[in-house]
Formats: structure tokens, sequence, C-alpha cells
């Protein structure tokens, strides 16, 4: 071959592309009917434009390499700088930082609690799912950071200091005294070597300083997010094991002893940083009474949890908007793949379920915006249903992403296609906050000690009773079950929980999508998850449903 040869000809000879999907980029990761509508009937309807705007910005090529940046190009750890003086930071590729800036100022962090409009926490919450699609490990710190609220206003003198700066809309990366800073980030340190569920085994001791500070010493077996300004410990102290907040840097500009051991090398996750930190005469100030560390770090983790929700929610339909895209592109056998029927039932199946945990998750965050601002109702509706949402929505994502990857054949084993993340990052949801167990045990505990909660719960899927026989009986099998765990002592009904949860949330998704989804999805929920008759992987819808109607709900771009 002759310098001059076009190299087109032979190379097209061996090189031909055809049947490939166009790249899933510069469409609006907002424009989804299921989302759209949820914001609306939850109260936050006034955000629409923000969230297309967010939604654009979400799906551009630019985000998706930044979104491949941050996980190819790990942070590292650098404990020491170069004589030998510790440092304990962090560095991450320029790619998070922009992903985390888009996220702070974009109010997903802790805005919603210095936002007044009725909807601010639903807003937040779809602007979380958004801008979680191309990447959700970044989310770790923006969760801790809007969770962290609530349980430092149980010291009223520290959160008059700080929550302007959390809930501020800058994001301030770097390690400098934290009242000098336009805008903080939160964390939290629960998790010890010997336990994490059992935070009453934690060893990390806090002792009185004779300036009314605290002196803690032990370590952390998980601390994400080690960059973040500020964080809720829980450490023993005299009076029982407490809460405290741990700033990295202190009020006049030196550091405080937090010493990184390692980052975590994760499954997935892996933009966000994972530490295990030692602490040695750290500095603390005590957050809510002494010997009510756990009762006052629930209010951060009742907050983590709904994230956990909405974070799982958006896993599902961002894999969900891959398969649809791909089997709306991809032939075999001289016919589209979404018009085989097998895969048809596929793709309907994985695009309900996607419905119903978008639908419970924006629901969780519509009480959580009530319930701040007063209402007794949706707080008791919430004790249950997040515990009920957090096992059964985190439990799906894992089995609905490995589907939706299989829709994509070998490209989705392929990490170019963004599906090989999207695995990793499935289960772990799932894992923090409380495990799947954990939840199911919260649930017997809020059936044996709250009433109130039993009762808002019911009320909420009674609103649809009469509208769906299939559902009417699931209710009735499911509150048989439910009366029956609520007067048993917990011992006694713990090896059933997953079971009952299961039912709960089903009955709970159900009910929901009878009373806000077209037919079309709520008959295809009740025929296929509020009978006996039911297949257990995906893809096993029976026959005669509008498939049409749920196809016309999936999240790439309004489907007519
Ligand atoms: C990527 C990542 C980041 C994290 N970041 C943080 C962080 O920033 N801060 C922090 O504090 N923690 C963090 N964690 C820790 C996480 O919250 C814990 O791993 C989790 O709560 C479980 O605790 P554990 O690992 O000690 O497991 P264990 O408590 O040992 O639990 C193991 C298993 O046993 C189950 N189990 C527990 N009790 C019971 C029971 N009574 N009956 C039946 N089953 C039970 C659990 O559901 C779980 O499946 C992080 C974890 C991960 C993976």
């Amino acid at each position: 071959m002759t310098a001059d040869t076009p190299r087109s000809e032979p190379l097209a000879r061996t090189h031909e592309v055809t049947n490939q999907p166009p790249p899933l980029a510069g469409h609006d990761v907002a424009a989804d009917p299921v989302l759209l509508e949820g914001l609306h009937r939850e109260g936050a309807g006034w955000y629409e434009e923000d969230l297309h705007r967010v939604g654009r910005l979400a799906g551009s090529e630019e985000v998706q390499h930044w979104a491949d940046q941050a996980n190819r190009q790990e942070p590292e750890l650098r404990t020491h700088d170069r004589y030998g003086h510790r440092v304990d930071e962090v560095e991450f590729h320029p790619a998070y930082h922009r992903l985390m800036d888009v996220a702070v100022r974009e109010g997903l962090a802790g805005a919603p609690w210095a936002d007044a409009r009725p909807g601010a926490h639903v807003a937040r919450a779809a602007g979380f799912m958004t801008w979680s699609t191309p990447e959700s490990g970044h989310g770790c710190p923006i969760s801790m950071t809007y969770a962290v609220i609530p349980a430092l206003r149980t010291q009223p003198e520290l959160a008059a200091q700080y929550e302007p700066l959390l809930t501020s809309r800058v994001y301030d990366p770097g390690l400098s005294a934290p009242l000098g800073k336009r805008g903080l980030l939160a964390g939290m340190g629960m998790t010890e070597k010997q336990g994490g569920t059992d935070v009453r085994a934690n060893t990390t001791t806090a002792a009185p300083s004779a300036d009314g500070s605290w002196r803690l010493r032990g370590h952390k077996w998980f601390t994400s997010a080690p960059m973040n300004d500020l964080f809720l410990v829980l450490a023993q102290a005299p009076g029982g094991l407490s809460c405290f907040l741990v700033p990295r840097v202190l009020p006049e500009g030196s550091r405080n002893t937090f010493r990184i051991q390692r980052l975590k090398d994760k499954l997935g996750n892996r933009s966000n940083a994972s530490s295990e930190p030692e602490f040695d005469d750290t500095v603390a100030w005590l957050v809510g009474p002494q010997g009510q560390g756990v009762r006052t770090i629930i209010g951060m983790v009742a907050a983590t949890r709904l994230d956990c929700v909405l974070g799982s929610a958006s896993g599902i339909r961002a894999a969900l908007a891959q398969a649809d895209h791909h089997v709306r592109h991809r032939s075999v056998f001289g016919a589209k793949l979404i018009d085989q029927p097998l895969m048809r039932n596929v793709v309907a199946d994985l695009a309900l379920e996607s419905e119903a945990a978008t639908t419970l998750a924006l629901r969780l965050a519509g009480a959580t915006d009530r319930a701040q601002r007063g209402d007794a109702q949706e707080r008791a509706f919430l004790r249950l249903a997040t515990a009920v949402g957090k096992y059964w929505v985190c439990k799906r994502q894992p089995a609905a992403v490995a589907e939706a990857l299989e829709c994509l054949g070998g490209n989705g084993y392929d990490e170019a296609s963004g599906m090989p993340r999207l695995y990793r990052d499935a289960p772990l949801n799932g894992i923090w906050e409380g495990s799947g167990n954990v939840q199911a045990l919260d649930v017997l505990r809020a059936l044996a000690r709250e009433p109130e909660a039993v009762h808002a719960f019911a009320a909420e899927i009674e609103a649809a009773k009469g509208a769906d026989a299939r559902l009417d009986a699931a209710w009735e099998q499911a509150r048989a079950q439910l009366t029956a765990a609520a007067a048993a002592a917990p011992g006694d009904v713990q090896f059933g929980a997953r079971r009952l949860v299961e039912s709960l949330a089903l009955v709970l998704q159900g009910s929901l999508l009878v009373r806000h989804a077209p037919h079309a999805v709520s008959d295809a929920f009740s025929a296929s998850r509020l009978t006996p008759d039911r297949g257990l992987a995906f893809g096993t819808l029976p026959d005669g449903l509008a498939l049409d109607g749920l196809l016309a709900r999936t999240p790439v771009g309004l489907r007519g």
C-alpha cells in the first residue's frame, strides 16, 4: 500500500459497524414520565424546569466522561508529606470535584433544610436521583451532608454555627478552618472492626476536657468521604454511647487528629473514598445528651436510608434506560429486540420494577418533606415505610441491574457500556445504613412499639381499597401477618421477618401504583407481584397485559 492509498476502503471491508445502537448521550435524564409525575404529585412541580436542566447535564457526553474518569482514577491516600509529617489527605481526580461541585450547587446536599418552599425535599430527591444517574459514588458525601442536619439540630449551638455552611450551595473542598469556608460537607463514623450493626460494641472512648470539649481515642472501620469537614462519630462517654461532632480542622486552623490508616479496596463505589481513621486525643463536641448517641445519630441514619431508596431507584432507572435504548436499536433475526415477545416481557417487567421503585422513593421523599413541616401522620408513616422501602428497593436493585445488563448481551459486560459500574455499585445501598436483616428487624421493632406507625401505614394502603381485588386480597393477608407479628415477642417472629417485609413492600408499591399510575402499570403489578402464581426472574409477566402501556413509561425521553 502506498502512502496515498485511501485507507477507508480496505478498512470498511473488515470494519463496517452496523446494528450497534447509537451512544446514549445528549439526552435529558429527567425526561421521564414516572419521575416527573411523582415530582408534581409530591408537591415540587415548581422544580421541573431546574430538574430538566440537571437532567440535560446528567445526560451529556461530558458528564459521562467525568463519571468514567472519577471511577477509573480512584481516590488516593497520602498519609505523610515528603518529610514524614502526617497529612492524612485524599486526592481525587478533578472529575470527582466537578461532579461534587454540580451536586452542591444544585442544592442536592444540605440546601433543602434552608429552603422554606413546600416540596423542597422532594425537589432535592428528584434532583439527587437524576444527578446520580451518570455517577452514584459521589452521592455518598452529598447524602451524608443532607442527612446530618436533623441530628445536628439536637445541639442547637453547634447547629447555629455549622448549619448555614452545611446548607450552602458552594462546594469548597480542602482542609481549612470550617467556619472560614464557604460551604461544608459532613460524614459519619459509626462502624468499628468488631461491629457495625451492633454499635453498642463500639470501643472508641470519649473523655471530657476542661474547656467543655471532648477527646476521642479509638478507631473506625468504615468512614466514607474522609476529606469532608465534619463527622458525627459515636464513642463511649462516661454516661454511655454518645454522639460527637469531629472537625477535620480545628476552629483556629490546625489539623485535628484524624489518622487515615488506609482506604478500602471496594467492589464498587470506587469514586468515593471509604477510610479507616484512628482518633487519638481528637477534639470533639457532644451532640445530644450523653448516653443517647444512637437516638441522636438515628436522625442522620433515617435520612441516609431515604437516600439509599432514592439511590437504588435511580440505579434501577439508569440500568433500565440503557437496556431500553439497546433493545430499541439492536436487531436479531430480522427484527428489533424490542419487538421480540420475550424481550418485550423482560424490558416491560424492568420498567414496571423501576416505576414501582421510583414511585415509592418519591412518596417517601414527600412524606419526609411534610413530616419535617410538622405532619405527624407522615412522620408515623415514614417510621415503618422507610425501613420497608429500604429493605425492598435496595434488594431489587442488584437483580434488576443484572437483568438490564443481560439485555445488552456481551456489550453489557464491557466497561465502555457503563453497565459493569452500575452492576458493581448495585449491592451497596442494601448494605450500608443497616443491611437487609437490620431493616427487617427494624420493621418488627416498629410493629411492636409504635402502633401509630402501623396505623399510618395501613391508612396508606387502604386509601386504594376497592380499586383492585388482587391488592385487597394481598393486603388482607399481609395485614393478618402484620397483626400477628405486632402481638408476638420480636424474637418469635424474626425467622419470617423478611417474608413479612416483602409482603408489606409489595402491597405498598401496589397501592401507590393503583392510585397514581396508569391502569396498564398497576394491572401488570398486581398480576405479576400480588398473586400467588408469579415468576421469580424478570421477564415472567403473565399473558394478556398491556405491555405498550408499560414500555411507554421508560425513562429515555418521553415516549408517546
Ligand atoms: C462502601 C461502604 C461505605 C461505608 N461507609 C460508612 C461510613 O461512612 N460510616 C460508617 O459508620 N459506616 C460505613 N459503612 C459501614 C456499613 O454501614 C456497615 O458495613 C453496615 O452497617 C453493616 O455492618 P457490619 O459491616 O459491621 O456488618 P455486621 O453488623 O457484622 O452484619 C453482617 C450481616 O449480619 C446481618 N445482621 C446483623 N445483625 C443481625 C441480626 N440480629 N440478625 C440477623 N442478621 C443480622 C446484617 O444485616 C449483615 O448482613 C460503609 C460500608 C461500605 C460497604
